[in-house]
């Protein structure tokens, strides 16, 4: 006789309303009564629906049961056997197009930032430092065809300038973007164009030029002035926080088209998560912060490990629930790291691969080289083809097979997997040397993260579903 197991799942509750995360579907699946009563009773055994009816028909009616039984197997909440669950090795179906390309318009920097991980000691071997200095012209106006070729049939693309200090190289930069302008209309498509700056080049007609261009900006900054000079310094040594202060508020006066974001590196040293969002948001301005962990080996003293993560969670939760509270009130919060959760969420896909890269993702070295994203342009082991001889389909094909989800043993019983995916291969390789392996020295901080995304998610789901509805907008943008 067949018997009902329940599915893979991640259960939680918000204010009296219980909920469960699907994990094969990527699902979140609101409970009644019954259906928890269902789910309570198949707690770590099989029942076939028979003993389910005669367990459950003593508090609910048996249709309700009936009707909760087939609700529950339709959404794979219930499932026939374990193996039902685990992740399928289904690869993409190639070529995928290219969406974003990012230019590492030169591997300089005018700052040395302790915990750089191009120059730093955890540096990719071959990576950043060998190769020329600039990008030419010409290998630019190469990825500009390379990046309109591998878009397929999508419309839009990405391009997006990065380095080194990727304002080091602002004549490829500006060159790049008008032969992208050019081709993608002969071509009947656009492009969209971002990059990344540490501000200290941002004179006023650079800023007018970005302006005027619709350039997408990101600054790498790390907060106030103790924090930022702390390890975000000149060669010298001498901080930079006064150098860019004025140039940051003048680039958020006068580029009003696009939302400037900031991006924050953490580090051991550096965890006061809601003192560096307020001194961005509210003393300079910026309408977007976002927060990532140094990338780093353990040993380095600056690594985050056990306790931080734990204090960087606590923050976390603490301003992710304050975005909440201003989106309750249809007010704007610039937290963005809790914004990109939810619609990872929202998308409602369990991913086989953390990120884009490798696939439509791709980074550009100054010679050319394609490498699976920006961090690991100029590695030779992560060479993905070059602009002007394509994409190597055998390597993406290898890296695909070996980096998939369905290969990461720990991760495939995990329930964080649908967002988490085994987290960035850049992180990986510098952990363990190895971009293919999942980084399972943060499981519990990136499990703690979801699980308060999903409980922000379900409030929202409850209290103020238009704002999900907008986020349908973003996902299908
Ligand atoms: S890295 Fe850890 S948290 Fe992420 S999917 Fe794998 S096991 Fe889960
Ligand atoms: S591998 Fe890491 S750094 Fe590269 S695109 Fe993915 S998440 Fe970003």
């Amino acid at each position: 006789m067949t018997t009902l197991r329940a599915g893979e799942m991640h259960r939680f509750e918000v204010a009296g309303a219980r909920f469960a995360y699907l994990v094969p579907s990527a699902a979140v699946f609101a409970l009644d009564e019954t259906a928890c009563a269902v789910l309570d009773a198949l707690d770590g055994k099989s029942l076939t629906h028979e003993q389910l009816r005669n367990e459950l028909g003593v508090r609910f009616e048996v249709d309700s049961v009936d009707e909760t039984l087939r609700e529950l197997v339709r959404v794979h909440a219930l499932g026939r056997s374990e193996s039902e669950s685990k992740p399928q090795k289904a690869l993409p179906v190639r070529p995928f197009p290219l969406q974003t390309l990012v230019l590492n318009v030169t591997n300089q920097c005018n700052l040395s930032c302790g915990y750089c991980y191009e120059y730093g000691e955890d540096r990719i071997p071959g990576a950043a430092t060998e190769g020329p200095r600039f990008m030419s012209e010409a290998t630019a106006r190469a990825a500009v065809d390379f990046m309109l070729k591998e878009s397929g049939e999508s419309r839009v693309a990405h391009l997006t300038f990065f380095g080194g200090e990727t304002l080091l190289n602002l004549p490829v930069l500006k060159a790049a973007i008008a032969y992208a302008r050019t081709r993608a209309a002969e071509l009947g498509k656009e492009v969209d164009f971002s990059m990344t700056t540490n501000a200290t080049l941002l004179r006023s007609d650079v800023i007018q030029y970005l302006a005027d261009n619709d350039v997408g900006v990101t600054i790498s900054i790390d907060g106030p002035k103790d924090v930022q000079d702390g390890f975000r310094v000149f060669k010298g040594g001498a901080g930079s926080y006064d150098v860019v202060l004025p140039k940051i508020k003048e680039l958020l006066a006068r580029h009003k088209r696009h939302l400037i974001g900031a991006r924050v590196t953490l580090t051991a040293a550096s965890l006061d998560v809601t003192r560096i969002f307020r001194h961005l948001t509210e003393e300079i301005g910026f309408a977007s912060v976002g927060f990532a962990p140094a990338t780093t080996a353990a040993k380095r003293d600056y690594a985050i490990e056990g306790p931080g993560y734990d204090r960087m969670l606590a923050q976390f939760g603490a301003l992710a629930r304050e975005f909440l509270e201003y989106t309750l009130d249809g007010r704007e919060h610039g937290f963005s790291n809790v914004k990109d959760t939810l619609e990872e969420i929202h998308k409602g896909m369990s991913k086989p691969y953390p990120c884009g890269a490798g696939l439509g993702l791709l980074g550009v070295s100054t010679d050319g080289d394609v490498a699976l994203c920006h961090r690991f342009a100029g590695s030779n082991a992560h060479k993905l083809g070059s602009v002007t001889n394509g994409i190597d389909r055998d390597a993406q094909a290898r890296f695909l097979e070996e980096s998939h989800i369905a290969e990461k043993t720990d991760c495939s019983r995990c329930w964080a997997r649908p967002v988490c995916a085994g987290g960035c291969y850049h992180e990986a390789w510098t952990r363990y040397g190895d971009a293919r392996r999942p980084n399972l020295h943060y499981c519990e901080w990136i499990r703690g993260w979801i699980h308060t995304c999903l409980e922000i998610y379900g409030e929202l789901a409850m209290r103020r579903p238009e704002f999900l509805q907008r986020l349908d907008e973003r996902v299908g943008a």
